[in-house]
This record gives C-alpha cells, sequence and structure tokens, in this order.
C-alpha cells in the first residue's frame, strides 16, 4: 500500500507532465511497478491508440497498442527493469498510431527504486521518424515547422495558395554525378526559391527534393504560375552559368487554399502532393492547377487498385472470365471464343476492363491474374472441345506480360496441364504491344510460332495500323476493331479499303476476323467482303462460361 506521501508524490509528478507537455514534441510518462499503473501526457492519446493518457492493467493494455512483434522485446526489459536490478530503459520499438500504423519510438526512461525495489520507471517517449524541423542541407524549415505554422490556422482559411515544388529526376542526376552535385543542385533550388518568393509568402522543405511555398497573403492562381515561372527562368540561367553540367527541370502542383475542403496539415499535404504528382505525370517541366475532378478520378483509380490487389490476395476473388463466341463466316458454324476479363466489385458491381485493365497493367497484377485467366480459359476450351473438337480460344495478351513474366513458358505449359493443340490456341496483341526490337517479345513471338500456337493482331484499323508488323510479324489472324467495322458501314471508300485489304490478307495467307457486328445488316454487308470470322454482339454477348455452355453448346 501506498502511504500519502507516495501518492502525492505521483500526483506532484502528473501535474509537471502535463504543465511540460505543451511545450514538448515528446511524450513524458511514469509507470507504477506496484500499482500497475501508467500514466503518459494526454497529447499521446491523440497519436497513439492508447485506452487512454492514465491505465492500470497494463501488461494486457500495452497489448492493444505496441506493434506485436516488438511486445515480447519490451516484456523483457520490464521485467529486467523490475526483477533484476536493471536501472535504465532505453528501448527502440513501435506502437500502433490512432489509424493503425506502426510507429518508431524510442522509449528511454529511469528507476526509481526505494529499498533496492523499483518502483517506479520514469521517463520520455520520442518519435524517431518525425522529420526534423529544419534542414541544414537547404538551411529551409522542414516539415514539421510547415505542420506547426497550419495548426495555427485551425479555424480559419485565409485566400492564398500552395505551390508544391519538385526537382525533376533528380535520382537520375545523383546518379550520373554523385550525391554531393544533387545535394548542390537542392541547395541551388532553395536559394532561388527564397529569392524568388515575396516577403509574404513561406517556403518549407517538405521532402527529398520537394518544396511548399505557402501564400496566404490573397495570391492568386495566376501569381503562383507567375512564381513558377520566374523559377524556371532562374534555374534556366544557373543552368547556362554551369555549363550544361546537369540539365535539370522544375514541376509544380498549385492547390488555391479554397479547394481544400477541410483545412489541415494532412489535406494539404496530400492535395499538393497529388498536384505536383500529376504535373510530373504529365510529362514533368510543368505546373499543373489543382482540379478536384482529377483528384476524384485519382483517389477511384487507387481505391480500384485497392480493391483489384485484394483480389489477388484473396484467391482472385471478384475476378470472372467471360466468353465471347467467335463464328465462322463461311458455314456459319462456332469457331471459338475470345476470353475477356471481368472484375465486380461488392459497392460498384461490375468495373469495365478498359478501366481496370490498365491499373492491373500499371502495378503489375496482370501478371497473376493473366495466368490464373489462362488457366480458366484452357480449361473452358478443353471442355468445350467435347461438344466442337477444334474449338478455339483466344486469350489477350498485355505487352506488361511478355516483358516482364514468361508468359510464353505459362502458355505452353498451360496447353499440356489441358492437353490442348496448340493450334486451338490464340494470342492476341495490339499494336501497341509489338515491341518488335525488344528481345523478350521477339524470343516470345518465335516460342509461340515454334509451338504453333496462332497469333492474331487485335484492335486492326485504329491507332497506328502499321503494314510493316503485318509483313514482318506474320500474325495468322487480323482482328478488325469494332470502330473500323463502323467506318466501314457509313463509309464507301473504307468498305473498299476493307475489300481490298481482305483480298490481300488472304493473298498472304491471313485470316481476318471482323469484330462489332451489331445488326443483320451489318454481318451481310461484312459477309460480302467474304471475311474469316465474325464476332460482335448480333451473334453473342460476352458471357460467364455456364451461359455460354448452354447457349452454344447445344446449338451444335
Ligand atoms: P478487345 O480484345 O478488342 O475485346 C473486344 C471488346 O469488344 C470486348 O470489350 C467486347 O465486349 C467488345 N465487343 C464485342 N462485340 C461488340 C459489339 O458488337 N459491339 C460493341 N460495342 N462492343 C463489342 P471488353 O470486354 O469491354 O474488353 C475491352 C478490352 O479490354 C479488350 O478489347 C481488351 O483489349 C481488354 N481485355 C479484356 N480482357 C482482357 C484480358 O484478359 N487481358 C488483357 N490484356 N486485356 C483484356
Ligand atoms: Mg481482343
Ligand atoms: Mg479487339
Amino acid at each position: 500500500m501506498k502511504t500519502e506521501k507516495e501518492k502525492s508524490f505521483i500526483h506532484e509528478l502528473c501535474h509537471i507532465i502535463e504543465l511540460l507537455s505543451p511545450s514538448m514534441d515528446d511524450f513524458l510518462y511514469i509507470y507504477d511497478f506496484e500499482e500497475d499503473f501508467y500514466y503518459i501526457s494526454k497529447a499521446a492519446a491523440n497519436r497513439f491508440c492508447i485506452p487512454g493518457h492514465t491505465f492500470h492493467d497494463t501488461e494486457k493494455n500495452f497489448q492493444e497498442f505496441v506493434y506485436p512483434a516488438d511486445y515480447p522485446r519490451l516484456m523483457e526489459d520490464l521485467y529486467l527493469l523490475r526483477e533484476k536490478g536493471k536501472n535504465t530503459h532505453n528501448l527502440i520499438y513501435r506502437w500502433i498510431s490512432v489509424k493503425g500504423d506502426p510507429i518508431w519510438i524510442n522509449c528511454r526512461g529511469q528507476v526509481v527504486r526505494e529499498d533496492g525495489a523499483a518502483r517506479y520507471l520514469v521517463g520520455c517517449i520520442n518519435e524517431i521518424g518525425v522529420q526534423q524541423k529544419a534542414d541544414n542541407l537547404s538551411g529551409l524549415l522542414g516539415d514539421s515547422s510547415f505542420q506547426a505554422f497550419i495548426g495555427d490556422y485551425a479555424n480559419r482559411r485565409p485566400q492564398g495558395f500552395f505551390l508544391r515544388i519538385g526537382v525533376d529526376a533528380l535520382k537520375g542526376i545523383n546518379a550520373r554525378l554523385g550525391v554531393e552535385y544533387g545535394n548542390q543542385i537542392l541547395r541551388t533550388t532553395a536559394r532561388k526559391i527564397e529569392e524568388a518568393i515575396s516577403e509574404d509568402q513561406h517556403l518549407y522543405r517538405i521532402i527529398g527534393d520537394e518544396f511548399l511555398v505557402v501564400d496566404f497573403s490573397g495570391g492568386t492562381l495566376e501569381d503562383a504560375h507567375n512564381l513558377y515561372q520566374k523559377l524556371r527562368e532562374k534555374m534556366d540561367q544557373y543552368i547556362t552559368e554551369n555549363d550544361y553540367k546537369a540539365v535539370f527541370t522544375l514541376s509544380g502542383g498549385v492547390v488555391l487554399t479554397q479547394d481544400v475542403s477541410e483545412f489541415h496539415y494532412s489535406e494539404i499535404i496530400k492535395l499538393t502532393e497529388f498536384a505536383l504528382g500529376e504535373a510530373k505525370h504529365r510529362g514533368r517541366n510543368r505546373c499543373y492547377d489543382f482540379c478536384a475532378e482529377d483528384y476524384q478520378q485519382f483517389l477511384e483509380k487507387r481505391n480500384l487498385m485497392v480493391k483489384l490487389r485484394r483480389a489477388v490476395n484473396n484467391g482472385m476473388e471478384g475476378f470472372e472470365v467471360y466468353y465471347q463466341p467467335i463464328f465462322r463466316a463461311d458455314n456459319g458454324k462456332i469457331y471459338g471464343a475470345e476470353a475477356l476479363m471481368r472484375f465486380s466489385d461488392k459497392e460498384k458491381g461490375m468495373v469495365s476492363p478498359v478501366k481496370f485493365i490498365p491499373i492491373l497493367e500499371e502495378s503489375g497484377l496482370i501478371i497473376p491474374v493473366g495466368r490464373w485467366l489462362l488457366h480458366q480459359a484452357f480449361d473452358m476450351c478443353s471442355a468445350f472441345q467435347k461438344y466442337v473438337p477444334d474449338f478455339h480460344i483466344n486469350v489477350n495478351l498485355s505487352n506488361v506480360q511478355i516483358m516482364k513474366s514468361d508468359v510464353g513458358g505459362d502458355i505452353l505449359d498451360a496447353i499440356q496441364t489441358y492437353g490442348l493443340k496448340p493450334e486451338t490456341i490464340t494470342v492476341e496483341l495490339t499494336e501497341s504491344g509489338f515491341l518488335e526490337s525488344d528481345y523478350r517479345f521477339t524470343d516470345m513471338w518465335h516460342e509461340m510460332k515454334k509451338a504453333g500456337v496462332l497469333l492474331a493482331l487485335d484492335d486492326f484499323g485504329t491507332g497506328y495500323s502499321n503494314f510493316r508488323y503485318i509483313t514482318e510479324l506474320k500474325p495468322e489472324v487480323i482482328k478488325i476493331d469494332r470502330t473500323f467495322t463502323m467506318k466501314v458501314m457509313e463509309n464507301v471508300f473504307e468498305y473498299e479499303l476493307l475489300s481490298l485489304f481482305t483480298k490481300m490478307a488472304h493473298n498472304l495467307n491471313l485470316k481476318i476476323c471482323v469484330e462489332g457486328i451489331e445488326t443483320e445488316e451489318e454481318r451481310q454487308k461484312i459477309y460480302d467482303l467474304a471475311p474469316d470470322c465474325f464476332q460482335g454482339f448480333y451473334f453473342g454477348y460476352p458471357c460467364p462460361r455456364e451461359q455460354f455452355f448452354e447457349k452454344f453448346a447445344g446449338q451444335i
């Protein structure tokens, strides 16, 4: 039991902690071993998922906010302090933030003993990942100073703008000319921005190669652009003066204060980060003005990326393969099907492949998903061949699969697994996927040819149709895209063009598959051109495997 004197000591100590707390970023604490009681600065409760700034039952409560992998280390050290005479606690480990992220902290403390027995641990916790307040390289204030500055504007929104400036491709400069030269560029950039801004504007170095100009003096979009322009000129001058040793550019992202919905630090950082990212994404060496619509799209895309990743990690849940029939033009019989990827999200339902395929490509997820699709499609093909022995299956390949995985090997393995004849498989590639100068592409291409797998040039008639592709790559099939098919229906010249093209293709022993036939009229008109195959809603919509079997297996 504690004496009154001891109780009052604890009480006093807690009081001192609270008095000191507003003047420091660190968190002071007192841990009473005997009472199994913990007290920490009140501010810690806003940062970490602790049950409150005071609590009992410490071992159980520590489990709630100490990162699980670090918990045993902490327990071990507390045991040594309490039972084994150790006096100094100095441990770097992780606590979980209120948002659920692990945060590195350094917890230091001293044991207070009475008659040799450990009574209290008193000390301080500081976040070791926290940005420095000032940056010695650029001589500017850092991110946490900006955070403190913006904290003063909690309930008001001044008129003005944020201009986030980034040095383009600094990594390359560091690699080529050394880190010291890269640092020199950062110092120069900081100095030039300082020279260019007015007295009412503030400058911070946010991270590595990014700076933030804050204008709360009513600056407009035009003012922000003028400032960016001025900076570019200054940097160009510097580059010339340095005999073009390193030629580099700056990108900028402008966010007006009125664009920030919730006027606080993290929101401002997010929006300016997005704005600068867009400037870089759109080709660098430019200034991008924040646009709420673009930001919404960016968030949706990121959201979709998270869902796609989750789906891939969750046994492809949400992915499905649809099959669209392809018919022979000569006898009207089924020739095969094109496997088309589908993704549905629990909230939004079916998402268009035009939206999610580029995200899968960008993230590399197209590799596992594409591999999964191969297996689904080949399994379906082998099952359908029980009804139509030479039934063909077409799969689309993206160039990411070709460049970054052994998709040729995957196809050959899957052909074996499902016991298919290679000539019943067609790989569809779009022109943009033809990187014939790259060995990975040519290797895959030859591997497929050698094995007898057919190749189709997809989307013909869109973009930059190039006859060289046909003569050099010699695909077995050319798929005429719906946009071309539609033009052919309306325009005599295009109709003649397709007619001649079909004849030419036949002379070269290539097959023509016309996509996007929606009506009987279209079918008839295209039929007169004597193509080899038809594909389109008129013949059948893409549908799930079971439906495809119900519809088309019965027709034979
Ligand atoms: P694509 O390979 O040219 O596929 C044909 C697209 O045309 C399909 O769109 C199909 O539903 C649509 N279509 C077929 N007949 C008609 C018609 O009569 N009228 C109209 N208006 N459209 C028709 P979908 O399924 O939306 O796929 C779009 C694109 O996404 C595909 O174009 C392909 O480039 C890509 N894609 C789909 N699945 C995969 C996949 O598994 N891997 C890769 N890399 N790309 C895929
Ligand atoms: Mg296709
Ligand atoms: Mg196509």
